[in-house]
């Protein structure tokens, strides 16, 4: 299947961090205009080796925005990158732990105003989802949710968790107040778990965080009966092929996606950190199709199941699955 087609596919994605979102151009850039000395050559940065060393990356290059204009851009060209690729929704994952340049408001005020001005410009329609970081206190995650309760963002749509669960072991109990308010609010929420943690990472994150949504997931395929609860509950997994592939599993021979199909489970397709992997969405389906043989047939459903998990209002929600439904139409009649 020759990946036109795909890039074409009206898409949703709803696991993508705007930290992965930094090319060694602008890195370059950044450092410049920040005065600070590049650690090594720009393209050896961004191949880190392993999530520990993702992490550190990530901080060290977001921390080179230091005016709310460069996060304005950053999200704009970001939103423009999106739609390029044919990317019609996104939800993007922000984690101001990484912006260590710019106050917290600040930096979610500029990036819904990138995103405002990129969706106007008829670019990709780009919301934000706010992260918090696995190795923040309980204290620290629930004055992050009350400050967005006082103060929401523009293009604010929920609540996400990331960071690396190897190291911090299980927290789920620690982010439960701050999940729960997040809750109470009408905040969508969606957790990073069954990646750097195995199942019992995914069923505290179901259980304590009270989340239908999962960012990665995969791992659940280690314990069946929870496979099952994921099926039977219709919680999505929003995978991403080629970060588990270079973080977790090494070869795409060893990813689990056709094991989650087969299983029957809500699986979406993601790129996680795009340019960061050198990956598009359009990519990650054509590689979903390698090791799925779903055709566009799946491509499409892969994309309902995204749009059914997103936090979009049910306005956007009807759009989106119009536009499928007329692609699938057009898909159909080209095929007979
Ligand atoms: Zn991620």
């Amino acid at each position: 299947m020759d990946d036109e087609p795909l890039r074409h596919l009206p898409k949703v994605e709803l696991h993508v961090h705007l930290e992965g979102s930094f090319d060694s151009d602008r890195i370059a850039e950044l450092a410049e205009e920040a005065g600070e000395q590049l650690p090594g050559d720009p393209q050896s940065i961004l191949r880190p080796r392993n999530l520990s060393e993702l992490l550190e990356r990530l901080d060290w290059w977001c921390g080179l925005v230091r005016a709310p204009e460069q996060a304005f851009r950053q999200a704009y060209d970001f939103a423009a990158r999106l739609g390029a690729d044919g990317v019609a929704y996104a939800e993007v994952i922000v984690n101001p732990s990484h912006w260590r340049g710019l106050r917290r408001e600040a930096l979610l005020e500029a990036v819904s105003a990138g995103f405002d001005q990129a969706a106007r410009d008829g670019h990709c329609d780009a919301w934000l989802l706010v992260s918090l970081l696995r190795s923040q206190s309980a204290g620290e995650a629930l004055e992050v949710v009350e400050a967005l309760a006082a103060q929401p963002p523009s293009r604010l749509v929920g609540l996400s968790i990331d960071g690396n669960e190897a190291e911090t072991g299980p927290t789920g109990k620690r982010f439960a107040p701050a999940f729960a308010l997040a809750g109470a609010l009408g905040l969508g929420r969606t957790a990073h778990a069954g990646e750097s943690s195995g199942p019992e990472g995914i069923i505290s994150a179901l259980d304590d965080l009270g989340v239908r949504r999962i960012d990665h997931g995969v791992r659940c395929v280690e314990d069946p009966e929870l496979m099952g609860r994921l099926a039977t509950e219709g919680v999505a997994l929003n995978v991403c092929l080629t970060s588990n592939v270079e973080l977790l599993y090494g070869s795409i021979d060893r990813h689990p996606l056709a094991a989650l199909v087969d299983g029957g489970l809500a699986v979406t397709i993601n790129t996680d950190d795009p340019v960061t992997l050198g990956v598009t969405l359009t990519s990650e389906f054509a590689l979903a199709q390698q090791v799925c043989r779903w055709g566009m047939r799946g491509a499409i459903a892969a994309t309902d199941t995204a749009i059914r998990a997103s936090f979009a209002p049910a306005s956007r929600v009807s759009e989106l699955r119009k536009r499928l439904s007329e692609f699938a139409a057009e898909a159909r009649s080209e095929r007979t």
